[in-house]
């Protein structure tokens, strides 16, 4: 039996197998949920369309998050297939890469500004045209990083962001609540994806990880998607407006161990 059986899932942010959306899709599948996928634009189509059919997902639709009205035409799609939709995954960022790479205060108003569309305001607007269809039961589940609470060097505007982001699923979780509808984030620890490779400096991060955090292991598309599973599920029936940190638990370290210090930076 599937923590998703029955439940209709429509995964945004997909954009190759690497792709956190991906792992998630991949484990709502193996918990029985039917499945949508949307992708940004028609340049990923090619490397969306066969991972759908690898899993047999008929409706995988395009839908750039900063346009209003492919938003609303991929919601009205989705009525017309599903009829209606239980769980709806966001795993969509984008910042500009120079804003990655020199310091946060030279943000460019143009980069601040994108960054928050597509990376914060998005949640809002597709949780606005779905809402319509979704009953009671159904979750909305984001995905956030640390970056957006603490300084991550580097993650800059994305960690602005981030932090609306993680304010909009409060607020959010508010509006939905008397309709029976749960919103939450999932923080992930650093996965070598798309995104990722654009945040100067990631890959030491990532290198570093393990060695950092208490359970000292990296995290996996397949931990994340587990965690979207119980968030998207009954099992998670009464938690909402939650950050749910899927990182090996290294958000709980104030400062890593003297032997960790003595070891990568020859310090003690
Ligand atoms: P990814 O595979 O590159 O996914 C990011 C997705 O956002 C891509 O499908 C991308 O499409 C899409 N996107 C960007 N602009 C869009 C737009 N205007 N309209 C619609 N979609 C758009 O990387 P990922 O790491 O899986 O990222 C997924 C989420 O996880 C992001 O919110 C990211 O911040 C978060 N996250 C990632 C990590 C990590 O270490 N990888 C850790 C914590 C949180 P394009 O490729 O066409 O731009």
């Amino acid at each position: 039996m599937g923590l998703l059986d029955g439940k209709t899932a429509l995964v945004f942010g997909v954009a190759n197998k690497r792709s956190i959306a991906w792992g998630i899709a991949q484990a709502f599948h193996a918990h029985g949920a039917r499945l949508g996928l949307s992708y940004a634009g028609p340049a990923l189509e090619r490397r969306v369309r066969p991972l759908a059919e690898g899993l047999g997902i008929d409706f995988v639709e395009p839908c750039d998050v900063t346009q209003d009205d492919q938003i609303e035409a991929v919601a009205a799609k989705a009525k017309a297939h599903f009829g209606q939709v239980d769980i709806l995954v966001h795993s969509i960022a984008f910042a500009d890469r120079e804003d990655l790479a020199r310091p946060y205060y030279q943000t460019s108003r143009r980069g601040f500004l994108l960054a928050m569309e597509v990376s914060a305001y998005s949640l809002v607007a597709l949780a606005r045209a779905f809402k319509p269809l979704m009953p009671p039961g159904g979750a909305i589940v984001t995905l956030t990083y640390y970056g957006g609470e603490k300084v991550a060097p580097g993650y800059n505007v994305m960690g602005v962001a981030k932090a609306a982001l993680e304010s909009s699923v409060r607020y959010l979780a508010y509006d939905f609540g008397p309709d029976g509808i749960r919103v939450n984030a999932i923080s992930a620890g650093p996965i070598r994806t798309l995104a990722a490779a654009g945040v100067s400096g990631f890959k030491t991060m990532y290198k570093m990880f393990p060695l950092l955090a208490p359970l000292k292991q990296p995290i996996t598309q397949e931990d994340v998607g587990h965690a979207a599973v119980f968030l998207a599920s009954d099992m998670a029936a009464k938690i909402t407006g939650q950050v749910l940190f899927v990182d090996s638990g290294m958000n709980i370290m104030a400062f890593p161990d003297k032997d960790t210090l003595t070891r990568e930076f020859g310090a003690g």
